[in-house]
């Protein structure tokens, strides 16, 4: 391509909001072979929702488990708001939540947020704390004033932090995963106490974008921190095919993830929002940021999709392919 033609090219993609930095950077996105798109925040809407709690208490040595769905807890609040009392929310999942919550306050992470919210919309306090510590991609580790060891994380590492979790909790939180939610786990003072389900619904615009890459001849791949079987489920609700979902994979993960495919031969474009997706960005072929997400991902991809939208994916590739292939 000549450099007028490249110019034209860069010029017409920056009227649509698709900033392409630089002549190299329309060239890389041009013969691709794979597509990696980010979960959380990139495919989804990346505001998680409190869909679930399960509560455990001992009684003399026997489990007592306790599930509420917010679904059904409010399925008729809207149609009469008068017999809101007969629907009260449980005190053990309150207290749950309560506890959770805050912990949560200092994590900043979305998890975090979808329960200080679910507690903020049922007015609960929350407890004031000696000190949080973030564990990133396990969860959060925080000292209640009152004394009290707060765990809020997945199962994997509240193992590894020595929490019993008994068969029948990991069977609930695995029913909640193929349902496509996250499960997450709590501990007081190494004990579990619950789990809180969520559900982060995904973009209305992600399926049809997942199709028409596809139709491009290009493979589809997904790459997420979130657990197999959530990851599955989502990638089922896209047409993925579930080998092509790479899930539990922490930040730097998911740029080794970029690098075995491109061992493999391929030519990937890696597409995400957030601080954790900076390296994979940095390692694929071509990596496109969401305008919406972290200055880092930002700083480091080659494209930046101004108007936030993953639909701009489909005539960013166009562009690079008509810029570069008919010369070839
Ligand atoms: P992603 O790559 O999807 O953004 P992360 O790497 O941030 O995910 O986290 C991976 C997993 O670790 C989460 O799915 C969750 O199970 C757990 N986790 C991490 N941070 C927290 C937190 N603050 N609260 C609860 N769970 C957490
Ligand atoms: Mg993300």
């Amino acid at each position: 391509a000549t450099p007028t033609a490249i110019m034209v090219g860069t010029g017409l993609g920056a009227e649509r909001g698709i900033l392409i930095k630089g002549g190299a950077s329309l060239e890389k996105i041009d013969r691709l072979s794979a597509v990696v798109f980010d979960k959380t925040g990139t495919l989804t809407e990346g505001k998680p929702e409190v869909t679930d709690v399960v509560t455990l208490a001992m009684d003399r040595d026997r489990e007592v488990i306790d599930q509420t769905n917010f679904q059904d807890l409010f399925q008729d609040l809207f149609q009469d708001l008068t017999d809101r009392a007969d629907r009260e929310v449980p005190a053990p999942v309150l207290r749950l939540l309560q506890i959770t919550a805050s912990a949560e306050v200092g994590a900043n992470h979305i998890l975090g947020a979808a329960t200080i919210s679910r507690a903020k919309s049922l007015n609960i306090d929350l407890l004031p704390t000696q000190s949080s510590q973030i564990v990133a991609g396990c969860g959060v580790e925080s000292q209640l004033v009152t004394g009290e060891e707060i765990l809020v994380g997945n199962s994997a590492w509240l193992s590894a932090r020595q929490v019993e979790i008994s068969r029948e909790m990991l069977e609930r939180s695995r029913q909640f995963a193929e349902a496509g939610k996250t499960p997450v786990f709590v501990a007081v003072d190494a004990r579990l106490s619950g789990i809180i389900a969520m559900r982060d619904r995904l973009k209305p615009e992600a399926i049809n974008v997942v199709r028409q890459i596809e139709a491009m001849g290009l493979q589809v791949w997904m790459l997420t921190g979130d657990r197999q079987e959530t990851a599955i489920a989502i990638a089922h609700q896209l047409g993925i095919p579930p080998e092509r979902a790479i899930a539990d994979v922490k930040p730097d993960g998911k740029a080794a993830a970029i690098r075995k495919l491109l061992a493999e031969g391929n030519r990937v474009a890696m597409i995400g929002d957030g601080v954790n997706d900076a390296p994979a960005l940095a390692s694929a072929t071509v990596g496109i940021a969401l305008s919406s997400g972290t200055d880092v991902a930002m700083e480091t991809a080659d494209i930046v999709l101004m108007r936030h939208d993953i639909s701009d994916v489909v005539p960013a590739i166009q562009l690079s392919r008509a810029t570069f292939s008919k010369i070839r």
